[in-house]
């Protein structure tokens, strides 16, 4: 593993001690203070009055339970959470994800990375978490509201748009915010467009917010590929992950004259020899709410499922993997090395665990951490709260072009830092000091906070 100066060791030993059992929230910290040890070398003011301790400590973190009733009458619990990391830069911001693997650890490394990627995106806006234990696989739309509104008659008193702003991500899309907005309005007598981000377009929603998480991360590698001379034309690309920003990805990369080989879900995966036809797997993801094996049983010829086994085993020049955290390992690394993988960038938030980047990294690929690359998404639900906040309603192209320019912005930001702190092309390290630096500086000026 890379050296942490004795100063940073003893931080993340304490971090470590004071969260126990919180292995994803260790390894999301340790990845960070890897990168500050140049920071503070070079700037020594960093590291001064616990700066480093106070943000790796979350200001406020609520853990509640979630009653409710499901379709058979029967009475089910559910734990949920909300960490509002840090708030130097704005109201806490970040998603809620209903996932049976959440739990206060999970949502604490989301927590972390969401402060510093929404430095990144330059916009005002401070760090958060929540979500729930909550698996929505299987339930029907009455148990999925019920459990929205159940969640929302706590989180609502925590929440506030000057104060915090969820929004979606995993298992939370268009249907969960819906729910929890009609709530907290009702709960509130507010209407408080600004509150939550993700709104259906009939309620306050942004144009392509649904699609920026994707088209983003796509982006973001097109400018990576360009300081090559290359671009995604004629390229193969795996997509890992089949929801809402697998889809918008390979939607993008196929407009931009990339090939989608394959995509997945946490049963298996499908890859077709005619590049895979997207509008097929939007039905089946977003109208029939099916598995992704139903896609080759529908597409037939040239269309493959493959239940189990790794997705990463498919032959592809860029890879994105953009279904959840520490899906692709060293092992994976290894095999896209040696397919001839050019370029990584992580749509999902830490889907590629530390020996994977070590080896991308050491094989010379480039790589797109998910703070900076899929930044695209939080960016967007930041353009939403000012098209809240102006009672505007921005065209899809106003929207598009300007979360084009954030992501070039980003892009930039790191590939400069990386250079200013000795290590050009280390598109990790850029984004970690880039992050840090807005955060600490905000934080050196509000006193000890
Ligand atoms: N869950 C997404 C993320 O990880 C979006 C958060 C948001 O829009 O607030 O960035």
């Amino acid at each position: 593993m890379p050296h942490l100066d004795e100063r940073l060791e003893t931080i993340l030993a304490d971090v470590t001690r004071r969260n126990a059992g919180e292995p994803e929230f260790h390894q999301a910290v340790r990845e960070v203070l890897e990168s500050l040890g140049r920071v503070v070398a070079k700037r020594p003011e960093y590291a001064d009055e616990a700066l480093i301790e106070r943000i790796c400590e979350p200001e406020r973190q609520i853990i509640f339970r979630v009653p409710w009733i499901d379709d058979d009458n029967k009475v089910q619990i559910n734990r949920a959470f909300r960490v509002q990391f840090n708030s130097a830069l704005g109201p806490y911001k970040g998603g809620i994800r209903f996932h049976p693997s959440v739990n206060v650890g999970i949502i604490k490394f989301l927590g972390f990375e969401q402060t510093f990627k929404n430095a990144l995106t330059g916009m005002p806006i401070g760090g958060a978490k929540g979500g729930s234990d909550f698996d929505p696989k299987g339930r029907s739309d009455r148990e999925i509201m019920r459990f929205c509104q159940s969640f929302m008659t706590e989180l609502w008193r925590h929440i506030g748009e000057y104060t915090d702003v969820p929004a979606g991500d995993i298992g939370v899309g268009g249907r969960e915010i819906g729910y929890m907005f009609g709530h907290y309005k009702r709960l509130t007598n507010r209407y408080e467009a600004g509150v939550l981000t993700g709104k259906g377009l009939s309620y306050g929603g942004s144009r392509a917010r649904k699609e920026a998480t994707g088209y983003g991360n796509t982006y973001f590698i097109e400018a990576m590929l360009a300081t090559r001379g290359q671009s995604y034309d004629g390229k193969r690309v795996v997509v890992s992950g089949s929801g809402n920003v697998a889809v918008y990805t390979m939607e993008k990369v196929q407009e931009l004259g990339g090939i989608i080989v394959g995509c997945s879900d946490s049963n298996g995966y499908v890859f077709d020899e005619n590049g895979i036809d997207l509008d097929l797997v939007k039905e089946i993801k977003e109208v029939r709410r099916e598995r992704i094996s139903e896609y080759a049983r529908a597409k037939g010829t040239g269309a493959h499922y493959v239940c189990g086994g790794s997705i990463w085993d498919l032959p592809c020049d860029v890879a994105m993997p953009s279904a959840t955290q520490n899906e692709l390992t060293g092992r994976d690394a290894r095999t896209l090395v040696k397919n001839g993988v050019v370029a990584v960038g992580e749509g999902a938030n830490m889907p590629t665990t530390p020996e994977a980047i070590r080896i991308f990294q050491e094989a010379g690929i480039l790589f797109a951490p998910g703070k900076a690359a899929n930044a695209g998404g939080v960016a967007t639900s930041a353009l939403e709260m000012q098209q809240n906040a102006s009672r505007d309603s921005w065209t899809f192209e106003q929207t598009e072009e300007r979360l084009a320019a954030i992501m070039r912005n980003i892009h930039d930001t790191c590939a400069e830092t990386a250079e200013e702190y000795g290590a050009p092309g280390d598109y990790v390290l850029g984004a970690n000091i880039a992050g840090f630096v807005r955060v600490a500086d905000a934080m050196r000026s509000l006193g000890v906070i």
